[in-house]
């Protein structure tokens, strides 16, 4: 009697456990998706990014890197860019941030990050000024908003929700018809939230024993083989064609993450916010 009930009981925790664990599984698909991180053997790193914006920008870029920064377990700074903004050619170990007229092509922002293995090795941003010259994104809050969410990408972050009309979580991770949220007196997507900050602290819990990031001086041999792999090709993003195979699509029906296979285990991920 007494081992049947204990049978019972095991049985029971460990149906307990398996839907605590199915639905801790769901959440986490929703917002850190593969656990790609970059490669570091010291807590907390420092990730740089490049400076290829404009004027208009750069306050932004800046308020997106103190928001980033915020964060436990990484620091960002912005430094000098280095490359013309057009091209926007991504550099090993870092972040290139740029803005341009990338012309009509449909995105308001792309974050492309380069993986190797599950590691990130490098990661490009792209606002699309064609759009956010025009009054309806010209805001602090669109520009808030989308540089906010695109640099949030590269450090391997996923979107916490993609419903352009549900309310806003409070967090540039949510997509939002209204960032600043003042249209529907609601909060402000236009900075990261706790929810971001707790998953960077998941992603990035353990330490790697080499390094894909640039300003990480006790990288290995490997991680700088990683580095000189991820060298090898280079891709036109700004056109959606080079972006490879959707692999998620949003609530509205629009594609959000696309990927390019590289071979060798080496891919390109890109994450895309849609113009209307
Ligand atoms: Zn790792
Ligand atoms: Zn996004």
């Amino acid at each position: 009697m007494f081992r049947f009930s204990h049978l019972n009981r095991l049985v029971t925790v460990v149906t307990l456990l398996s839907l605590v664990g199915a639905f801790t599984l769901v959440a986490d698909a929703s917002h850190s998706w593969g656990s790609y991180h970059w490669a570091r053997t010291v807590n907390p790193f420092t990730l740089k990014l490049g400076d290829n914006v404009s004027f208009a920008w750069d306050p932004f870029l800046a308020t997106a890197s103190g928001d980033w920064t915020q964060s436990s377990i990484l620091n960002t700074t912005v430094v000098s860019g280095s490359t013309d903004s057009r091209r926007c050619r991504a550099t090993n170990g870092r972040v290139e941030v740029c803005s341009n007229r990338y012309g009509n092509n449909g995105w308001l922002g792309i974050a492309s990050i380069w993986i190797s293995g599950s590691h990130i090795t490098k990661g490009t941003v792209r606002v699309n000024d064609t759009y956010f010259n025009t009054s309806r994104y010209n805001t602090p809050g669109w520009r808030g908003f989308v540089m906010c969410q695109e640099v949030g990408h590269t450090f391997g972050l996923d979107h916490q929700d993609e419903d352009f009309y549900n309310s806003n979580l409070g967090s540039c991770m949510d997509y939002s018809g209204d960032p600043d949220g003042t249209i529907n007196g609601q909060l402000s997507n236009e900075h990261p939230n706790n929810h971001d900050y707790e998953q960077l602290e998941t992603i990035y819990a353990h330490l790697d024993s080499s390094a894909t990031l640039l300003s990480d001086r006790r990288g290995t041999a490997a991680g700088a083989l990683a580095l000189a792999r991820a060298n090898l090709e280079e891709l036109d993003l700004n056109s959606p064609r080079e972006w490879g195979r959707v692999i998620r699509t949003a609530r509205d029906g629009r594609s959000s993450l696309y990927e390019r296979d590289l071979g060798r285990g080496e891919k390109v991920f890109t994450f895309v916010i849609w113009a209307d």
